[in-house]
């Protein structure tokens, strides 16, 4: 009973089907595998006349990777055929099913890339676990995601504009993301006005239609794309940037200058504490544990300018949280206010510029309450993302895992 010959031929037809295994070699020491193919005899009908009067025209040799074995690099020798037809004289060229669209490697092995690298893996595990190298790993899984990822801007009537830093401080992109749906529509190159521009330009005039609503920072490039493409759509400044621009303007500017005042007088200890504080008078208030809150007390106690800071970056949110553009309004007006009467430079400038450029957009958040909550996990996620896919040296490869990685809750995408 030949079983052996039986189970050889089953497992190769079930791997490489239309090829057998002539030979193989072990290399115990490089931890690597050789099969050695050959086609299995038929002679296929000539692809264009579909006679069956074919002759092989010549042998070809090909090297492919297959997915590892065991933690054996699996590499196949494969002997191809040429083909002439008798009956209308042309070639053709054998077919190999097993292999991927990139010939160099079987579509078994590209599957196993992309599975790993979809559950969010890291090219560098991918590639040690498959035996394939890590630039191999990332043009399997870069080539799945150009097929698979294209543009759509569905359903998405409510957007977000952001950007997120590329490397440190040096590159930037713009990110387009669905807030209904989480979804990540588009990435763009850079933080310019044009490459928003060309963003609406994709969505097209009626995609453009369909949009109410824009969230953003308060970049006033980006608001005129809106109003210039977009004729249905408000202008929505939202808290996160707000609440980051305050920080950024007013809280930290404070600090400092209050810092560098004690540095002037000498007292090093209030200098360094203030320097020490940033993380401090940034976090919500609420979000402190009891200890970080004893501390942040003390300071305010002690400052004035910054209690009014702080006071202020607490009430802040109440504004976004309004039902109606009218409650915004007066919300907002009532924080303006208070932000005047509190006479500090840093917090009076801050808000006299706020109120005057961008009042409208502020309150448009009574009207369309953006949850501000997704731009910040997004943020935070893309920060992994570039970890594990090394994102800064191919753009276009990093830019596709992230619309892959947020692919939002609606069906349609
Ligand atoms: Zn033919």
């Amino acid at each position: 009973m030949a079983i052996v010959p039986d189970f050889q031929s089953d497992l190769t037809n079930h791997f490489f089907k239309g090829f057998k295994i002539s030979s193989h070699f072990i290399d115990d020491k490089a931890k690597e595998i050789h099969f050695y193919l050959e086609p299995c005899s038929e002679f296929p009908v000539c692809p264009r006349c579909k006679g069956k009067n074919v002759v092989v025209h010549e042998y070809r040799k090909r090297v492919v990777q297959d997915d590892s074995i065991l933690g054996y690099k699996t590499v196949l020798f494969i002997t191809y055929r040429t083909f002439k037809c008798k009956f209308c004289n042309k070639y053709s060229t054998e077919k190999i099913e097993f292999l991927s669209e990139n010939s160099r490697f079987t579509t078994r092995v590209a599957d196993s890339v992309n599975e790993d690298l979809e559950r969010a893996g890291s090219i560098k595990d991918t590639a040690e676990r498959t035996g394939l190298s890590w630039s191999s790993c990332k043009r399997i899984h870069k080539r799945y995601l150009k097929k698979k990822i294209y543009f759509n801007l569905g359903q998405a009537s409510h957007i977000a504009i952001d950007e997120f830093s590329i490397k440190k401080g040096h590159k930037y992109a713009t990110v387009v993301v669905d807030l209904d749906t989480k979804r990540v529509i588009w990435v763009g190159k850079g933080k310019t006005v044009r490459e928003v521009n060309r963003f609406f330009k994709l969505c097209g005039t009626e995609g453009c239609k369909q949009i109410k609503a824009v969230a953003m920072d308060q970049n006033a490039g980006f608001a005129t794309c809106v109003n210039k493409y977009c004729p249905n759509a408000k202008v929505v400044y939202d808290l996160f940037h707000m609440v980051y621009n305050f920080g950024r303007l007013v809280i930290s500017a404070i600090r400092l200058r209050l810092a560098y005042e004690n540095k002037n007088k000498n007292d090093d200890n209030a200098y360094s504490l203030l320097k020490r504080s940033r993380f401090l008078l940034l976090t919500k208030n609420s979000n402190l544990s009891e200890e970080k809150r004893i501390k942040l007390n003390d300071i305010l106690s002690f400052y004035h300018d910054l209690y009014a800071a702080n006071e202020l970056k607490e009430l802040l949110p109440e504004v976004f949280h309004a039902h109606s553009k009218e409650e915004s309004e007066s919300l907002w007006d009532e924080w303006v206010r208070l932000a005047l009467q509190s006479k500090v430079q840093e917090i009076t400038k801050f808000a006299k510029v706020q109120n005057r450029r961008y009042r409208d957009g502020i309150t448009n958040s009574g009207i369309y309450r953006i949850r501000t909550s997704v731009l910040e996990g997004i943020n935070n996620k893309i920060k992994v993302l570039k970890r594990l896919a090394y994102g800064f040296r191919d753009l276009e490869y990093f830019f596709l895992r992230i619309m892959n990685s947020f692919r939002g809750n609606s069906l349609e995408c």
